[in-house]
């Protein structure tokens, strides 16, 4: 397999000390390659060499800046055929939706540059006597440090505001899932952007992510990723003030009322609880049925949960494919041992496949637990894996109270045909993203963030550029105090 790299300082190299760290296949737990193993050596060279760019990439007309994310964008296009299978190598993603990721990649990059465009200034007039205006300045520094379960995705939906609005950046991409990282690598290297604009380190997070969150000339950490880690950022962060944003987990109530349209309840259930295995953030963490159609949902749930193809992530026919890791399927594993043990009732799945070929790769089937109840393990921690939890409701105050009950608050989806009804849930549901008749999408155009330990900040949308600048007031006192009547 070719040789991918890290980008310091606009080369692409290998470590210091030319450590390695090897990929594995999660379909087949063959080794893939061995990629370049980051210390704090790359930190401290990277973190100068985006401090020493940040001068002169903040000071490109935004123009030119915004018309070299989208060349960027357009790398990521042309080589999206690569992307994808590295994807699909790394990651495990079905090779149909690994090209979809990498094209929604460069569409990200494309609207933070559109955006950035539009947004920099703002004109005040407050007073007859003076000018007063604001202005958007880029914060400095970025410490992006993003998680494995959409591993290019989530770099390229805050990379692009952070590069459009004229901040520099050190990129410390999972320490699983880092081959796309490295392409991004490979491509942003042949963009014409000052050296050190965009450095990409692999490496692991207790040493990489956490010199970069600790380090004094980081102005911003952009972090996503799990709500234990994002308190450690957070605390390191502080020590410094540096500005944060924080994507963090969820544990998302998606809730079925009882005038729902139950076809389309269960097929955009069944598809946000199984895409990308569960290793979504925003997947259903808590399925409340209400008690008047609670056993036709489960009987037909399940039914269409058998239908969910789990396999080779490289046949066409796949939706869903392994866990991203041993480590991982262990979590996972370790959760459904809980709920069979708690007295949850496993009604499909909670074991590996054992037919050849998917009896070697960190392959899970597809889950379904119902009696789920709130002294359980499954009810209250995120599990990120396809592993479905149907709890029963009986009253519409009951289950918004139980909703909110959570230390999470990302999103939540809520099925009924009253849209004024589910327009009232999403009033009272403490959630960063109500979905009505609707579960688990996301749009560029559209911000997206947490309420409660699921963070604060937006990504995309017009709000998740504005996150990766700073406000300034200019104030012109135009007549020196002086002010004359009009002649
Ligand atoms: P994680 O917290 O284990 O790792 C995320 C990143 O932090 C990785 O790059 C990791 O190497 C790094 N890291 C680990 N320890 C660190 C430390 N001490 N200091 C600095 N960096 C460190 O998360 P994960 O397992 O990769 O991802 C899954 C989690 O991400 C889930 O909880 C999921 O809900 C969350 N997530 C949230 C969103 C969102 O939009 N809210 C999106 C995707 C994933």
């Amino acid at each position: 397999m070719k040789e991918y790299k890290m980008l310091i300082n606009g080369r692409l190299v290998n470590a210091v000390a030319g450590k390695t760290y090897p990929v594995i296949n999660p379909a087949t737990e063959e080794m893939v390659t061995d990629l370049p193993l980051g210390g704090l050596e790359e930190v401290n060279i990277a973190v100068q060499a985006a401090k020493s760019a940040f001068p002169i990439w903040s000071k490109i007309p935004t123009s030119e800046r915004c018309r070299l994310v989208k060349e960027i964008a357009m790398g990521i296009r042309e080589n999206a055929d690569e992307l994808a299978k590295l994807d699909t190598l790394d990651h495990g993603t079905p090779v149909k939706m690994a090209f979809h990721m990498a094209m929604a990649s460069a569409s990200c990059l494309d609207f933070a540059a559109d955006t950035a465009r539009t947004m920099m200034s703002e004109m005040i007039p407050a007073s007859a006597n003076t000018l007063t205006y604001t202005k958007k300045e880029a914060v400095g520094v970025v410490a992006l440090i993003t998680p494995w379960n959409a591993p290019l995705m989530m770099i390229c939906d805050k990379l692009g505001g952070i590069l459009a609005t004229g901040n520099t950046c050190v990129v410390k991409p999972p320490s699983i899932d880092s081959l796309e990282a490295l392409k991004l690598a490979e491509i942003i290297s042949k963009v014409n952007l000052p050296p050190g604009t965009v450095n990409i380190i692999t490496g692991p997070g207790g040493l990489v992510g956490n010199a970069l969150s600790s380090h004094p000339d980081v102005n911003m950490v952009a972090f996503t990723g799990s709500c234990e880690t994002g308190k450690v950022i957070f605390e390191n962060a502080s020590r410094t003030v540096k500005k944060i944003g924080m994507e963090l987990g969820g544990k998302n109530p998606y809730i079925v009322l009882k005038d729902a349209d139950l076809d389309v309840a269960i097929s955009k259930i069944v598809m946000s609880q199984y895409i990308n295995t569960g290793m979504i953030c925003a997947a259903p963490g808590r399925i409340y049925v209400h008690e008047s159609i609670h056993d036709e949902f489960v009987k037909r749930f399940v039914e269409r949960a058998k239908t969910i193809t789990a396999g080779d992530p490289n046949d066409e026919k796949t939706f869903m494919g392994p866990l991203v890791s041993a480590e991982h399927r262990d979590k996972v594993e370790a959760l459904i041992k809980s709920g069979i043990d708690e007295g949850a009732t496993l009604l499909l799945g909670g074991k590996r496949p054992t037919e050849p070929p998917l009896n070697r790769g960190y392959y899970v089937l597809p889950t379904v637990f119902s009696n789920v109840t709130s002294e359980m393990m499954i009810y209250s921690e995120e599990i990120f894996g396809p592993v479905a939890c149907i709890v029963k409701f009986s009253s519409e105050e009951e289950v918004i109270r139980a909703a909110n009950d959570n230390l999470f608050g990302l999103c939540a989806a809520v099925f009924t045909k009253d849209t004024a009804k589910g327009i009232r849930f999403a009033n009272e549901l403490q959630a960063g993203t109500v979905w009505i008749n609707e579960g688990l999408t996301a749009s560029t155009d559209l911000p997206w963030g947490g309420y409660k330990e699921s963070g604060f900040g937006k990504v995309s949308g017009v709000k998740g550029v504005h996150e990766f600048t700073q406000e300034k007031l200019v104030w012109v006192d135009l007549y020196g105090g002086n002010m004359q009547p009009l002649k």
